[in-house]
């Protein structure tokens, strides 16, 4: 770690960002005991390349800003840009892995991965092809025709991620996705994730991940935006310099975990 910068000036300057939130502020309505002042003003950007931690208390609201980025909702005010364009919705080039991982119970590990390629009109043996390579990637092979709850929680978030990556998003949104799971299970998706991005294997050009865990922002990102609360805002800026490689844990110690 070498230095804490006031946000605005490492935040925000390119013109090859992926994202760029500016200025965003999200209110709720009170039910007439006023507003609720989620966001107020918070500028980020993500560049390709980058692996960008959201650091913040619970209820400063990370979630709604990731929200915002993937298009789930239009923020009161400010501007949200994916590759320079206006962010009016959900589209291919943002994919987002959720806490609670959100699979349909009612379906298979394949035939919830492959859902996320449907909604692009992707042709029946394509989206087979592509949901399996997901599979595979991300270690659930074997496991294609599981249901949801036959598998451990470590695994489950393993299928959010393939159902996230098998449309070959640009950048990957991640909420908590490490939070609901227990320390050695975390431990071990965060490596085999972390592998997978220092290998080049993952098809997506950036990650934005929230966390309330600064050991984990540490271990995984190259900048880490503190996030303060009442109302949420970008506070601090945080480049971290990461020994190579970033897998600490070794090998025969994993083997030995699994
Ligand atoms: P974080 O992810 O940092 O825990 P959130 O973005 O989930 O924070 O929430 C920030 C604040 O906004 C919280 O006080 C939460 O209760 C409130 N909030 C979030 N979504 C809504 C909503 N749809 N309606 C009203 N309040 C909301
Ligand atoms: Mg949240």
């Amino acid at each position: 770690m070498d230095s804490i910068t006031e946000t605005s000036a490492l935040n925000g300057n390119r013109s090859d960002a992926l994202v760029r939130a500016r200025q965003v502020c999200q209110s709720y309505d009170k039910g007439g005991a006023g507003s609720l002042v989620v966001l107020d003003k918070v500028d980020v950007t993500l560049d390709p390349g980058e692996i960008v931690g959201l650091l913040g208390r619970s209820g400063s609201g990370k979630s709604t800003l990731l929200r915002a980025i993937a298009g789930l909702i239009q923020p009161s005010g400010g501007t949200v840009e994916f590759c320079g364009r206006p962010v009016a919705g959900p589209s291919a080039g943002v994919a987002v892995v959720f806490q609670s991982f959100a699979l349909f119970p009612w379906l298979t590990v394949l035939e919830n991965v492959e859902l996320g390629l449907e909604a692009q009109g992707v042709a029946p043996a394509e989206r087979r092809k592509r949901a399996l390579a997901a599979i595979d990637l991300i270690g659930l092979d074997g496991f294609e025709s599981a249901y949801p709850k036959e598998l451990s929680g470590g695994m489950r978030q393993r299928v959010g991620l393939a159902r996230a990556l098998v449309v070959h998003p640009k950048v990957l949104l991640m909420d908590e996705p490490f939070s609901a799971l227990d320390v050695l299970t975390a431990e071990t998706l965060r490596t085999d994730l972390l592998d997978l991005w220092c290998e080049g294997r993952m098809p997506i050009e950036a990650i934005l991940m929230v966390t309330h865990n600064i050991e984990e922002a540490v271990l995984m990102c190259d900048r880490i935006l503190l996030f303060g609360s009442n109302p949420g805002r970008v506070i601090a800026e945080l480049r971290v310099e990461l020994p190579q490689p970033r897998n600490r844990l070794d090998p025969a110690f994993r083997a030995l975990v699994d």
